[in-house]
């Protein structure tokens, strides 16, 4: 569901720049208990003490996440790790060396320390860090664990700029770090490594595929294909409607652009995003071009924000091509069927 605004206590929200002094001021908010928004390679975080509870209760207080989808605590080194985990099984010890820093979280047994606030009550905890410079300095600055979900209201689609993050939240946290575009544009990669065999709980910017190289396995849930309404995925936030816009989504296969063109007729207000590939066979009008075939990852980098875009523009259907689901496209197809829920 959609979070709305209002009824919430206002908060004086200060803009910092990506400056040694900014960075810095922007930590000590962090370290008086306050809430931050950052930037990051994935989508913009919105952070909070993972140690304070009071704090880690504002973070869900501003996006209206419900209390048992677990946040993402986020550190700027791998030398860390062992002050919030109990241990590193073997395969998040070789994920960690290979992508980190990167759009990969892993989820790991927990130490104490972390809040079964961040962890909404499971014993385990994801631990990301970042590849954004700036992302890791502010976090290295912060000197504290720093649990942080997407900046958005919960329910809409994830920031990827920090006019996003401004849309969203002026007024509801302490601070926001505006920074450049994140360079992914997609959630980063959730995987339980702590098994035989790695699983992916929500797919990213790592891809199966590059689990597979370095774990010679690699599963990917069953949630990660359709929409599980169970009351306990393994991955809770699963069970959630999420990212998605005010339009109605709905989803076309590749090349189709009669049922693309059909589609739009039916509402006044509808738009078209399509691929590189199948623009010239669909004509301009009334259409948006999202990436391409060839490269998801130009699919990935736009799909949120052209999602934003398109709300802003008052349309009631988006008509979405979809791309196939392998490497990154398996992310962007999860978040795709994810909005196209109704
Ligand atoms: P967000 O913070 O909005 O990127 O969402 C983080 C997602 O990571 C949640 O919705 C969960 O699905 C997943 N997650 C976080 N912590 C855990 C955990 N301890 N076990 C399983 N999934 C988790
Ligand atoms: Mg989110």
């Amino acid at each position: 569901m959609m979070a709305k605004k209002g009824r919430l206590e206002l908060k004086e929200t200060k803009l910092f720049h990506t400056t040694k002094e900014d960075l810095e001021s922007a930590a000590q908010l962090i370290r008086e208990g306050k809430t931050v928004i950052f930037p990051t390679e994935t989508v913009y975080g919105l952070g909070a003490n993972a140690m304070d509870e009071k704090a880690v209760r504002e973070i869900f207080k501003a996006k209206g996440r419900p209390a048992d989808n677990p946040l993402i605590v986020h550190i700027d080194s791998l030398e860390k790790i062992g002050r919030y985990v109990k241990e590193l099984p073997r395969n998040a010890q070789l994920l960690a060396e290979a992508y980190w820093p990167g759009p990969m979280t892993l989820i790991l047994p927990k130490k104490e320390c972390i809040s079964d606030v961040v962890s909404a009550g499971l014993m385990t905890v994801g631990i990301r860090i970042p590849q954004s410079a700036v992302a890791r300095e502010f976090l290295k600055n912060c000197d504290l664990p720093v649990a942080a979900p997407s900046a958005n209201l919960s329910g809409s689609p994830s920031p990827t700029t920090f006019e996003h993050c401004k849309d969203d939240m002026m007024g509801r946290v302490d601070g926001i770090i505006c920074g450049e575009d994140s360079a992914v544009g997609l959630e980063s990669t959730v995987i339980d490594a702590c098994g035989e065999i790695p699983v992916i709980l929500r797919p990213g910017g790592i891809t199966p595929e590059m689990i597979k190289t370095v774990c010679g396995d690699v599963i990917v849930d069953k949630s990660v294909d359709g929409v599980v309404d169970t009351e306990k995925p393994k991955s809770p936030g699963m069970k959630y409607r999420h990212y998605a816009p005010n339009a109605e989504v709905i989803l076309v296969k590749y090349g189709d652009t009669e049922k693309m063109r059909k589609l739009a007729e039916e509402v006044k207000e509808s738009i078209v995003l399509l691929t590189e590939e199948s623009v010239e066979n669909f004509g301009r009008e009334s259409a948006i071009c999202i990436g391409s075939q060839k490269n998801p990852e130009t699919v990935a980098h736009n799909l949120f924000r052209v999602f934003r875009e398109c709300d802003k523009k008052g349309y009631k259907r988006i008509i979405l091509e979809e791309i196939e689901d392998k490497e990154i496209g398996l992310a962007v197809m999860n978040r795709a069927k994810r909005a196209a829920k109704k």
